[in-house]
């Protein structure tokens, strides 16, 4: 409320941060007539969620609503005396009557640390039970060092979809019951004005950082037959282990539609799917909601082929080098320059 009093009475804001909080925030402000501007220091946004080509799309549509976009650019200082007047942001000073600091937090474990509770740079430690180090001590939520659903690689979450589960786990056992918990895959949507955008699982940049080798397929179309009136564009982003064709990951951005293809790619992960067996999805269609051939199976194809081809050369390449291991005298042949009568050329030789 109170922002939203400053708000009124503002003329100019800069939020810092371009995850969910501070774009969702940009975009209210900008639909409350204020001039917004937008800095993150890194250029992408949504890095945790999106891939920088799947964030591009969100850049453009901040760009389209007319806010001030100033991805990869620092800011510097908030100056001011009794309020702020003006930011400071890679050498040049914006005035501004509003700064939103949308960075992030880091839980307050305090309690826990003195308590003598293991932990890891302050993130609670806990088993697969929620049970910290500390006998009958449970710990959930943003300040608890959770697992990936993906690899099992310790991973810390901040999202409300984590801490229900965990609180689940947390309570059953508690009470004496018997659950535990099997990781977290960061199922996430948020929305930037009329733009919708989800993801789970890894991105490949977080993908390849855990030692992935990744292929991707991206599809680019209208969510319904394009006859249909107010058939709207949705970008959707699979990512998938080279190596084995599991699905890693998935992204969507639309004006309508991408948290529910993003949730169906939440499945796959939990049940560790593999990108053949989901590109056989039967999906519902009828002009009014969907395609016939829906984005998401799209991308899939585009990912299958990708990895078949891979699987394809790597399947001949490893032929190759297993016969060539296994027949040594086998007559081969290797281009030799031979000189005959003056002139040279490359005629096959025969060891
Ligand atoms: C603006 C915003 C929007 C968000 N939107 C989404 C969303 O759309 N989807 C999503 O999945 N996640 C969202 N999140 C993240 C989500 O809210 C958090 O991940 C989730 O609330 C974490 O739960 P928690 O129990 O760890 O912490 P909290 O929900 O913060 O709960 C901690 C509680 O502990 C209390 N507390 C703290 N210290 C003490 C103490 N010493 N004694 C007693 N009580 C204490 C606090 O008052 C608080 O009530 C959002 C977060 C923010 C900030």
């Amino acid at each position: 409320m109170e922002l939203k009093e400053a708000a009124l009475k503002g003329k100019r804001a800069v939020v810092v941060g371009g995850g969910a909080i501070g774009l969702e925030i940009a975009i209210a402000l900008k639909e409350l007539g204020l001039d917004v501007y937008v800095t993150k220091r890194s250029p992408p946004p949504f890095p945790r969620n999106l891939d920088a080509d799947m964030g591009e799309i969100v850049r453009r549509y901040l760009e389209s609503k007319g806010l001030r976009i100033l991805f990869g650019k620092k800011i510097e200082r908030i100056i001011g005396s009794d309020q702020v007047e003006s930011v400071e942001i890679d050498g040049e000073i914006i005035q501004t009557d509003i700064v939103v600091m949308a960075v992030g937090g880091t839980p307050e474990s305090g309690l826990a640390v003195e308590a003598g509770i293991a932990h890891n740079n302050g993130a609670i430690i806990t088993n697969e039970r929620m049970e910290t180090s500390v006998e009958d001590v449970y710990a959930i939520g943003d300040c608890v060092l959770s697992f990936s659903g993906v690899d099992n690689k310790p991973v810390q979450t901040a999202l409300a979809t984590t801490t229900f589960r965990e609180a689940v786990v947390a309570g059953i056992n508690a009470a004496g019951g018997e659950m535990v918990y099997d990781g977290c895959i960061g199922t996430f949507v948020s929305c930037v004005g009329d733009l919708e955008i989800a993801s789970t699982g890894y991105n490949s940049r977080i993908a390849e950082k855990n030692g992935f080798k990744l292929v991707t397929g991206r599809a680019n179309m209208q969510i319904k037959p394009a006859w249909m009136p107010g058939a709207k564009e949705i970008s959707v982003k699979l990512v998938v282990d080279s190596e084995s064709g599991r699905i890693l990951g998935g992204q969507a951005v639309g004006e309508e539609g991408a948290a529910w293809r993003v949730n169906i790619v939440a499945l796959a992960i939990k049940t560790k799917m593999s990108i053949e067996e989901f590109r056989t999805i039967e999906l519902a269609y009828c002009p009014a909601v969907s395609n016939l051939y829906d984005p998401l199976l799209v991308a899939a194809d585009t990912a299958f082929k990708r990895f078949n081809r891979k699987r394809m050369i790597d399947y001949s390449k490893r032929i190759r080098e297993e016969r060539m291991a296994e027949t040594p005298v086998v007559q081969r042949t290797t281009a030799t320059t031979v000189d005959v009568k003056g002139d040279s050329k490359h005629i096959p030789s025969v060891k």
